[in-house]
């Protein structure tokens, strides 16, 4: 099973949006860009909302039986580990592998000793085409396995867990981006090595970048500085994957792409200049638009968007507790709950909708409410039903913001 050159990631908390946002997909189609649609959703998120993963497969074969949708599409158990990838099993084809919490951790003396004796020949002056020439100690060698090579190790118990249950024909990636730093071009390329030494057909890598990829809003950082790690990595993966003999499809994964409207003109660029291929998971960027549909559609569904609203801000800090290294909001920027129900739908749409030129868009109220699906997950048939009275509102709005402001100037222009 082999992923293809462009796949874009898309969250669905509630389980109702998958024909909208497989159409901004065909929309990609039609205009001459080939994209595989992968449905994905953490442990967390089901727990949360009280689903479970087959239903996301259900969703996505629903999706692409009523669109008619004729090429591949893929399911992500997201972020997994060992203790939490048995249920995805059967229903996934594509596994993010999350190994952030093993790194930092120590591998065996004797491991990283022979992970620096494996990988010796690259001691000196290292040439990776595009990234530079590197001084590379033992030393350098040894502190990259002191820091990553547990990590990889335990990708590698969680791969070969899955492969037991149903062989290899799947989608593996591994995730690195839930950590406090940025890996060097130097680090990643010897993360390379180790995932290819402990057997891991990856797929994708997600790598730390510099900067706040806080959940549904833009990018916080140093875009050049973003462009420069962005680059070197295309262009250590492209070295590693003739070095290490891995995967030729072996790409990029960005997490928590959606909205990071501020890099997508680098990314695009690059992709362009390369020819690499990428993959791009959006957050939960489709519940949102749930909401402003709801706002827009008026009546009951009103009524809700400004009940979860209220409900967010009243329970705040247990909402936003799990999310706490990937939001920033600002509570003198809140608005009461009072000023928000007496906001119009349209006051509303605007307030959450991700148009940084509208005055009226407010970030931190749209990452507060990012946090607030337990909220709408908490009204139950409620908040299904009203999905259900107002899905012309809400599916436009869905697939209008994957469409117009991720895949168009990700991949289009
Ligand atoms: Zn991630």
């Amino acid at each position: 099973m082999k992923l293809e050159k462009y796949s874009f990631g898309m969250g669905d908390r509630f389980l109702h949006q998958g024909k909208a946002q497989l159409q901004a997909i065909v929309n990609a189609k039609n205009a001459g860009v080939d994209i595989t649609p992968v449905w994905n959703k953490s442990n967390r998120e089901h727990e949360i909302v009280g689903t479970n993963p087959g239903s996301l497969r259900q969703e996505a074969d629903d999706a692409v039986r009523a669109l008619g949708w004729e090429s591949n599409y893929r399911v992500d158990a997201d972020h997994i580990n060992l203790a939490t990838v048995d249920r995805f099993v059967q229903c996934s084809d594509f596994f993010t592998l999350d190994v952030g919490d093993a790194i930092g951790e120590a591998a065996t003396d004797s491991d990283i000793a022979s992970f620096v004796d494996r990988h010796g020949r690259y001691i000196g002056d290292l040439n990776i085409p595009g990234a530079g020439t590197f001084k590379v100690t033992r030393a350098n060698v040894e502190a990259v396995a002191k820091t990553f090579l547990k990590a990889v190790q335990t990708a590698g118990v969680i791969y070969r867990h899955i492969v037991e249950q149903r062989g290899s024909d799947f989608i593996p990636e591994v995730s690195m981006d839930e950590t406090a730093n940025p890996q060097t071009p130097l680090e990643m390329f010897f993360i390379l090595a180790a995932i290819a030494d402990e057997g891991i057909p990856a797929q994708t890598i997600a790598p730390k970048f510099n900067g706040r990829f806080n959940k549904g809003v833009d990018y916080v950082g140093n875009v050049e500085q973003f462009e420069k790690e962005f680059n070197d990595d295309l262009a250590t993966i492209a070295f590693a994957i003739s070095e290490f003999k891995l995967p030729d499809n072996l790409k990029l994964s960005i997490h928590s792409g959606s909205d990071k409207f501020s890099i997508y003109r680098p990314i695009r660029d690059a992709l362009r200049r390369t020819g690499a291929g990428v993959h791009v998971k959006t957050a939960g960027t489709t519940w949102l638009e749930e909401l402003i549909g709801l706002a827009e559609g008026g009546g009951e569904g009103l009524a809700i968007a400004k009940e979860v609203y209220a409900q967010s801000l009243a329970h705040k800090d247990a909402l936003c507790k799990p999310y706490a290294t990937v939001i920033d909001i600002d509570d003198d920027r809140l608005p009461a709950a009072a000023t928000v129900n007496s906001w119009t739908g349209e006051e509303y749409a605007r307030a959450l909708r991700h148009n940084p030129t509208d005055p009226l868009y407010n970030l931190h109220l749209r990452q507060l409410l990012h946090v607030g699906y337990k909220v709408a997950a908490q009204m139950g048939e409620r908040y299904y039903s009203a999905l259900g009275e107002y899905e012309t509102d809400v599916s436009r709005n869905v697939t209008e913001n994957l469409w117009v402001r991720h895949i168009k100037p990700l991949f289009i222009d």
